[in-house]
């Protein structure tokens, strides 16, 4: 695995105008009730989880329809990071995103993170910013 450059502060100040941040951060969710209203439920998960070499644009496309796209980049932010397509997202946009997040969103104290979501019906793997 290659190590992810940490993020410009460029790409930090871009990524905070990002609607799609703004929008998670507006629609962060405490309770995981979202997670059953995902646009993903019935596509086969490997379209959120293209290889490197792969496209993404079916499943950004497709999350840029969903209902709740904003609690669920809200919820990718808060693990941290993880694989896949999330909330219209890609891993590397996500990481400027982190970074914006972090000083937009205190974690909630109370959130649970013992159960995975419905969605995408996979393991999620971590992957360090550092
Ligand atoms: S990955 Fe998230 S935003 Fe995309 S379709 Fe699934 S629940 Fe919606």
């Amino acid at each position: 695995m290659t190590r992810a450059r940490m993020p410009r502060p460029h790409e930090v100040a871009a990524a905070r105008r990002d609607p799609r941040l703004l929008r998670a951060v507006s629609e962060r969710s405490l309770d995981d009730a979202w997670r059953t209203r995902g646009a993903c439920r019935s596509v086969d998960p490997e379209t959120f989880f293209p290889a490197p070499s792969e496209p993404v644009e079916a499943a950004v496309a497709l999350c840029r329809t969903c209902d709740v796209q904003g609690s669920c980049l809200a919820w990718a932010l808060e693990v941290g990071d993880c694989h896949g397509v999330w909330g219209a997202t890609t891993p590397r946009e996500r990481r400027a995103m982190l970074v914006a997040w972090r000083g937009q969103v205190r974690p909630d104290p109370e959130a649970a993170d013992d159960e995975l979501p419905p969605i995408h019906d996979r393991m999620l793997t971590l992957v360090p910013l550092a």
